[in-house]
């Protein structure tokens, strides 16, 4: 993690689940569901700020869906796990057992509460550092490209790793169609299951293949971001409702 803090205690707080704090503390208190209500007003804070600067003509519904899909529960999680927040996390050994180091929404969570965390031990100015360097890639995604995809490859792997799984592994099963109407299906296995998809290239197919595998693994837990968002130059076209 890039930001020393001067009293560790409150990182301590940050990174401590309330199953944890019930469980093994004599300080019931001691975990991070206030920082996370504080910390969720700072990203949202700060995330505001940047579509404002950054997309100057932008109407605000659009800035509120933008900063929505910035703000994620998928996102943050992975802001989370890119800090590393997801190995320092303390949990009960019963939420350990259900898997609540892998979970998106604990995850989202524990990123609020240690910006929370920041923002009281070394200010504002070092809190928006701090979320800015971990939402670096998606911050990127929407100034080239207008907007953020949903990335199910990248959030299959994060899953199984968060979980202490090994990789997915993808192998093609099946190729066949014409030379111009190629289908492949591939097959991808991913904590003991395995998964398919189709497409009409192996590329495709894989992609399928990791969506199937997320909508049945993670269902309930997972936020797609389907919108686009379009930057100021797409204005033109229609408005989407
Ligand atoms: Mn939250």
């Amino acid at each position: 993690m890039n930001y020393k803090f001067k009293d560790n205690s409150i990182l301590e707080k940050a990174l401590t689940h309330i199953s944890y704090s019930n469980e093994k503390l004599k300080d019931k208190d001691f975990n991070y569901e206030r920082l996370e209500f504080l910390g969720d007003s700072i990203v949202n804070f700060l995330l505001a700020h940047w579509v404002y600067e950054n997309f100057p003509s932008m109407d605000e519904g659009k800035l509120s869906k933008l900063k929505a899909a910035l703000s994620s529960r998928d996102v943050l999680a992975r802001a989370a796990r890119r800090l590393g927040l997801h190995e320092k996390l303390r949990l009960s050994r019963g939420e350990e057992k259900m898997g609540g180091r892998g979970k998106n929404s604990i995850l989202s969570d524990v990123f609020e509460a240690y910006v929370a965390a920041v923002f009281l031990d070394g200010g504002l100015e070092t809190a928006r550092e701090v979320v800015f360097h971990a939402l670096a890639p998606e911050l990127e995604k929407v100034l080239k490209e207008g907007g953020i995809a949903f990335d199910y490859k990248s959030a299959l792997q994060e899953y199984a790793q968060g979980l202490g799984h090994s990789l997915p592994e993808y192998r093609v099963v099946r190729e066949e169609g014409p030379p111009h109407r190629r289908k492949f299906t591939v097959e991808v296995e991913v904590l003991g299951k395995k998964f398919r998809g189709e497409g009409s290239s192996k590329k495709q197919a894989m992609y399928a293949a990791a969506k199937s595998a997320w909508e049945s693994l993670v269902g309930k837990e997972r936020e797609i971001i389907k919108d686009k968002f379009f930057l100021p130059s797409h204005r033109g076209e229609k408005e989407e409702k």
